[in-house]
């Protein structure tokens, strides 16, 4: 069995695994990199396509999930592997995609009947439930890093892979962690031949997710008590759930909040989800005002009063964020941008916090990561005990690889590189 890296190589993006063995052929995660004004998709080609016999999904981030419909416009017809949670944040996400790339006028990797091709393939695994695919057993865990997000583990021709997609090994206010997973199932998770882990915040150590969340409320109380508005760029998932439930449990008396964008579709299947257990807490259903017009839009952006709004995209690359909010917030001088997300190279969001780009409004950053920092990463490569360590998805994979390899061998991945498992 071998791992072919065809994206998230020295980056955070267009995740994408070729896992080639004996009896099958497996795509783990196939995702598309978005960049300021521009896109990158995996290496893959209609070659790749026609060898896969399945393609697992470790979590609907689009930098995991968003570019598996092309597969199928280049004639992929087998099974896509994922959660309930995935397949239905994958629905809305997608169509999304289309939405967003049809009114930028820019080139769609894939159109609807792809999206729904694939859709019709979708088949949706329980945590712990065991897949044949070829002479191989896979088998998804809970990763603890949005809902429905999977830990793979594929076994079988006398070889153990393990991949983390992106993890969380603490729990949130959303969900429980891998660490749990982790003591329930070493068995399985336990010393295989390849750890491919993510390396997201390699080299970073994170405070107790409280003093975050302290400095968040802060922040906040000082801008909207100086008459400013705060605006909250967010993922449509987890992130825009996690900062409505830090606000609503820290923050009770908040008047105006406005929830915009995919977050609000998103919330309110999050309602769902916790009846059928895969979030931790009941979602609250209408604390916040949903924006759902243009209309509301323009008043918010000519508000000169205390009010806050979470909206996407957490990067600022697109959603209400870009095409309406940032550039009135940026402009006055009371108001705060608060960045609670991950920040790419390349992107408006980096850029902001790096001061190339113009402001006059306060721009403050915490954190609320639903990755691992470098310790947690560490404390799973310890308890996995794996023969093999692979780092993928990080922008500084080193850091990792220098602190990992007290637990064995570790091989940072790059584009292209082939490992044997
Ligand atoms: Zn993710």
């Amino acid at each position: 069995m071998r791992v072919r890296v065809l994206g998230g190589a020295r980056e955070v993006g267009r995740s994408c695994l070729l896992v080639e063995a004996l009896t099958a052929n497996l795509l783990l995660d196939c995702g598309i990199k978005k960049l300021k004004d521009t896109e990158e998709y995996p290496l893959l080609n209609r070659r790749i396509a026609e060898t896969l016999d399945a393609v697992v999904i470790t979590h609907a981030h689009l930098d995991h999930s968003s570019f598996t419909p092309w597969l199928y416009r280049v004639g992929y017809e087998g099974p896509v592997y994922c959660t309930h949670p995935t397949a239905e944040l994958m629905e809305v996400m997608l169509r999304d995609c289309l939405k967003v790339w049809s009114e930028r006028r820019m080139l769609a990797p894939y159109g609807l009947r792809h999206v729904e091709a694939m859709e019709e393939n979708v088949k949706r695994v329980r945590y712990g439930e065991s897949l044949e695919v070829g002479k191989l057993t896979v088998t998804l865990l809970n990763a603890g890093h949005i809902p429905g997000s999977s830990v793979v583990v594929v076994e079988g021709e006398g070889r153990k892979l393990v991949y983390t997609g992106d993890v969380r090994l603490e729990n949130s206010r959303l969900l429980t962690g891998f660490h749990k997973t982790m003591q329930e199932n070493l068995d399985l998770l336990g010393n295989p031949d390849l750890l491919v882990i993510e390396g997201t915040y390699a080299g970073e150590v994170f405070l107790p997710r409280h003093v975050y969340e302290e400095y968040f409320v802060e922040k906040v109380k000082e801008a909207m008590g100086r008459g400013g508005r705060v605006l909250i760029p967010v993922f449509a998932v987890e992130r825009a759930q996690t900062i409505a439930l830090t606000l609503l449990d820290l923050m009770p008396g908040l008047k105006e909040v406005y929830v915009d964008g995919l977050a609000r579709k998103i919330n309110e299947l999050m309602t769902k989800l916790h009846e059928e257990g895969w979030i931790r807490r009941p979602f609250p259903k209408r604390v916040f005002t949903y924006v759902e017009d243009q209309a509301t839009r323009n008043e918010i952006v000519k508000a000169k009063r205390p009010l806050v709004v979470v909206s996407p995209a957490g990067m600022m690359d697109g959603g209400p964020v870009k095409f309406c909010y940032l550039p009135s917030f940026l402009r006055r001088k009371e108001d705060l941008v608060m960045v609670v997300s991950f920040q790419a190279k390349g992107t408006t969001g980096r850029k902001l916090l790096d001061g190339e780009i113009n402001h006059n409004c306060e721009v403050a950053e915490t954190r609320f990561s639903a990755h691992s920092d470098h310790n947690a990463l560490l404390k799973i490569i310890s308890m996995l005990k794996p023969r093999k360590t692979l780092i993928v998805h990080s922008e500084a994979p080193e850091y990792l690889a220098i602190s990992a390899k007290r637990y064995g061998e570790v091989v940072v991945a790059d584009l292209r590189g082939c490992y044997p498992v």
